[in-house]
């Protein structure tokens, strides 16, 4: 019920429910609202916590309602709507697989040329498609910056800071989460780089 409070659409809910999630984490229940009305979030979020589920389910229910010709189809190179940073392959691959699960949305694993909804990777292989013109950033309306400390601890922080250069769309012109388990100072600072000055603190 509190899952239908969030008003996720009939598609996600049935996702949900084969996931046998009976009802939100804390994270979810705050960070869901938040994404479905666009607002940036910095979330306080250890693994475990429901955080991938936490902003997936809002995303996807927000691209949903999106036509064939808005969510980009058969553009090439392939422009996701939607980009998520991840500190470890691993982790990227599997927050890959929770978003390919199930609700129509094209990943980029699925074959490229039929283009890409969702692309979760690592800063480093991103690069490497975006400059291989293998991927555009430029209509990117969703950006998640997943375990923002194990991110800083790998050293791509420069990497990251350039994601505009490589052409990801201005803040004012996307959504921004970020989700990280501590809060040094260089997650403030990223923080205050990638999020509008309005954004919502879930802690
Ligand atoms: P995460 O914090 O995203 O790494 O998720 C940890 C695990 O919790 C994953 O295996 C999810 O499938 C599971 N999970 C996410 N949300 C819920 C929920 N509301 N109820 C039960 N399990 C969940």
């Amino acid at each position: 019920e509190l899952y239908e409070e969030a008003n996720l659409g009939t598609q996600i809910l049935s996702s949900i429910r084969r996931a046998y999630f009976e009802e939100p984490t804390a994270i979810q229940r705050y960070a869901i609202p938040c994404l479905r009305q666009q607002d940036d979030i910095m979330a306080c979020a250890q693994t475990g916590s429901g955080k991938t589920a936490a902003f997936l389910l809002p995303i996807i229910s927000n691209l949903l309602s999106y036509n064939a010709d808005e969510l980009g189809e058969n553009q090439k190179p392939p422009a996701p709507l939607c980009l998520i940073v991840s500190p470890t392959r691993e982790l990227a691959l599997q927050t890959e697989r929770s978003a390919a699960d199930g609700h129509g949305m094209l990943t980029v694993s699925d074959r490229l040329r039929e283009g890409c909804h969702i692309l979760s990777s690592t800063i480093d292989r991103l690069k490497d498609m975006v400059e291989n013109n293998r991927i555009s950033l430029k209509k990117v309306k969703y950006f998640v910056l997943d375990e923002v400390d194990r991110m800083l601890d790998t050293g791509f922080e420069p990497d990251i800071r350039k994601l505009e250069d490589l052409g990801l769309p201005p803040k004012d012109d996307r959504c921004t989460s970020m989700f990280s388990a501590t809060f040094p100072t260089e997650v403030q600072q990223l923080a205050k780089h990638f999020l509008r000055d309005d954004y919502v603190f879930l802690a």
